[in-house]
């Protein structure tokens, strides 16, 4: 509870490299999981994938319109994320508002937002999910069959990099099956809120 009675919110990092399943394991959660939580729409630039809508998967930017947000300073961090030139940014304001609000907002970013968001909000909670190996990465990449051969390689890349980053997390839960992965997260959120 916060000084005023109200059930304090939380804020959550959540990382793994592209392709891991992040987005699966979140739906999940949101459906399984008995806490408040609420799952922030990030900015891109980058261009709309199918089966993805606007203002729920991410809300979708021309350049210029998020480079006004970077001017006026709206974003809590924001980065390029594959090196061609794809920006993705979290919007501070309603971060703010869903914390005061007792909500348990996630923030799934990639390892160079992560590392900023967590010098703001030091007392964030940081979970980062693992695929157990880079060539589990690359059978999972290629299942989803997304991206162009250059693409894929250069996701594997980073990949590489943000697997070395992840001693930075508080929590690191290896993706064996997403319900075991669910679960796993579920338990160790909720003996958060029954310390606090
Ligand atoms: P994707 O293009 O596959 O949806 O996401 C690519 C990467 O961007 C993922 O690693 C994801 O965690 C990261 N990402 C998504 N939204 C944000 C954001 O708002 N800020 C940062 N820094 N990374 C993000």
């Amino acid at each position: 509870m916060s000084e005023s009675g109200a059930p304090k919110g939380r804020l959550i990092i959540f990382s793994g490299p592209s392709g891991v399943g992040k987005t699966t394991i979140l739906k999940q959660l949101h459906e399984r999981c008995d806490l408040p939580l609420l799952e922030s729409v990030s900015a891109t630039t980058r261009p709309r994938r199918p089966g993805e809508t606007d203002g729920v998967s991410y809300h979708y930017m021309a350049k210029d319109e998020f480079l006004t947000h970077v001017e006026n300073d709206d974003f809590l961090e924001y980065t390029e994320v594959f090196g061609r030139g794809d920006l993705y940014g979290t919007l501070r304001a309603p971060v703010i508002e869903a914390i005061a609000d007792g909500k348990w907002i996630i923030l799934e970013l990639d390892v160079v937002g992560a590392l900023k968001v967590l010098k703001i909000h030091p007392d964030a909670i940081t979970i980062f999910v693992h695929p157990g190996s880079v060539e589990e990465l690359e059978r999972r990449l290629r299942g989803r069959g997304t991206e162009s051969e250059e693409a894929l390689s250069r996701r594997l890349e980073v990949a590489k990099g943000e697997l070395e980053a992840s001693s930075h997390y508080e929590h690191i839960v290896y993706n064996t099956s997403v319900q075991q992965t669910v679960d796993e997260i579920c338990q160790l959120l909720i003996a958060i809120a029954e310390k606090s």
